[in-house]
């Protein structure tokens, strides 16, 4: 298990630069190597099962541990305040280790009804038919999360702010309830980032992200992260990385591992980007609604400033007739590019149809569904807000909304 150094209390900003990295100690290389190589020279013999290497091993094989993956797990751990970090080659590859990794026949799983769609399928469809109970909930409604977890609830699964209302879940309370029945509980954290909250030290056992995102922040190398104790990420990496094998590339990581250099000044840009373009949005005319944590007009704005220290650069805003004007940012759009995805320098909008979101992923209905509905109407734009001149993000947006 890799040791979080010791940090000495220093700032998130330098900690973001320093922490995991130590100039090389043979060619005294400032900036971090990358070592691809997927196995290493032995001094002695070693076993061949991931359930016995010890504590203190050397690096063997780069699928049990690598050296600059390892640098990235801890930049992440010290960021996320957790005792240890696993990677791996996708957000969905990180989640997939939790889940499959903690959950078993007859289990039950509590998740938020709205979620990254990957998630949610993969829940529904696969955990489901390997028995798995999967029951959803809105994660914003305290007694409604009290009410599906249950003494038989092995994991409670959040996501905030959740894609795509940018409805936000209060980490502690949902962690009281989910320990009260012996439960464990996972955020996935990818809009928020480590430098706006760190569910670890609200009560979460395990954080996941998607490191392709605001970590990565460039749009160019996809990777995954789950964070937690110790003891949690034992099998996170013997069940995770080890058998079913989503290890990340170290060349990914390297890349990561620069972007994460760059998150608490990149977050600062995003957010102020954001609060820009969402009252830009706010006053327009043709726009009906603009959801975003850090406008006083969201409906969770008070948690979102308890719970947040960034309000991140996601935003959804809706329009009349919104399905009718995706062509129109395809073809007309010259900063933003319309794209999924988000968290990059490059501004990003996609269309988020609520009746297809309905029919291919989260099929909510009654008080789930009106739940829904009160956010995101029959659909948003979800916009990621970049790093460009917000003024050119607004004359972009302008262009389209007339
Ligand atoms: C993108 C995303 C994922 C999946 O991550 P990948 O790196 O695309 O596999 C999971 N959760 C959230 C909230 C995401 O935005």
């Amino acid at each position: 298990m890799t040791k979080t150094p010791d940090q000495k209390n220093r700032k998130t900003q330098t900690l973001a630069i320093h922490a995991g990295e130590a100039p090389d100690p043979v060619t005294r290389a400032s900036a971090p190597n990358i070592v691809m190589s997927s196995t290493f020279v032995l001094d002695e013999p070693v076993g061949f099962s991931a359930y016995d290497i010890p504590e203190e091993a050397p690096f063997i094989y780069s699928r049990w541990r690598n050296p600059t993956v390892q640098q990235l797990e801890d930049k992440m751990a010290v960021l996320e305040q957790a005792e240890a970090c696993r990677c791996f080659a996708s957000g969905m590859a990180a989640t997939s280790a939790v889940l499959f990794s903690v959950l078993k026949s007859g289990d039950r799983l509590v998740m938020s009804d709205t979620n990254y769609p990957g998630t949610a399928e993969l829940a529904r469809n696969n955990l489901s038919r390997m028995g798995v109970e999967v029951v959803t909930a809105n994660f914003s409604d305290l007694e409604a999360v009290e009410r599906a977890v249950t003494p038989e609830t092995v994991l409670v699964w959040g996501e905030t702010p959740a894609n795509p209302t940018t409805r936000i879940t209060d980490i502690a309370a949902v962690a009281e309830i989910t320990h009260r029945q012996n439960a464990r509980l996972a955020i996935d954290s990818t809009f928020a980032t480590p430098i706006a909250t760190r569910p670890i030290t609200l009560g979460a056992d395990y954080v996941i992200h998607s490191l392709t995102k605001y970590c990565c922040g460039h749009g160019d190398a996809m990777g995954g992260a789950v964070l937690g104790s110790e003891e949690n990420m034992r099998s996170i990496e013997t069940d995770g990385q080890i058998h079913v094998g989503g290890v990340i590339s170290p060349f990914n990581a390297w890349l990561i591992n620069r972007g994460v250099a760059t998150l608490p000044l990149r977050m600062k840009v995003h957010e102020s980007n954001a609060l820009a373009v969402a009252q830009f949005l706010e006053a327009h005319p043709r726009v009906t609604k603009v959801l975003y944590p850090g406008l006083a007009s969201h409906p969770h704005h008070d948690l979102a400033r308890k719970q947040m220290d960034n309000f991140s650069g996601m935003l959804s805003f809706q329009i009349e007739n919104g399905a009718n004007c995706a062509q129109k940012m395809m073809s007309t759009l010259e900063v933003i590019h319309y794209a999924v995805s988000l968290g990059h320098h490059r501004s990003l909008i996609c269309w988020m149809d609520t009746d297809e979101l309905m029919a291919s992923t989260y099929s909510l209905s009654g008080e789930q569904l009106s739940a829904y509905r009160d956010f995101a109407g029959d659909g948003v734009y979800r916009l990621s807000v970049g790093l460009e001149d917000p003024e050119d993000l607004c004359e972009d947006l302008s262009k389209v909304l007339g």
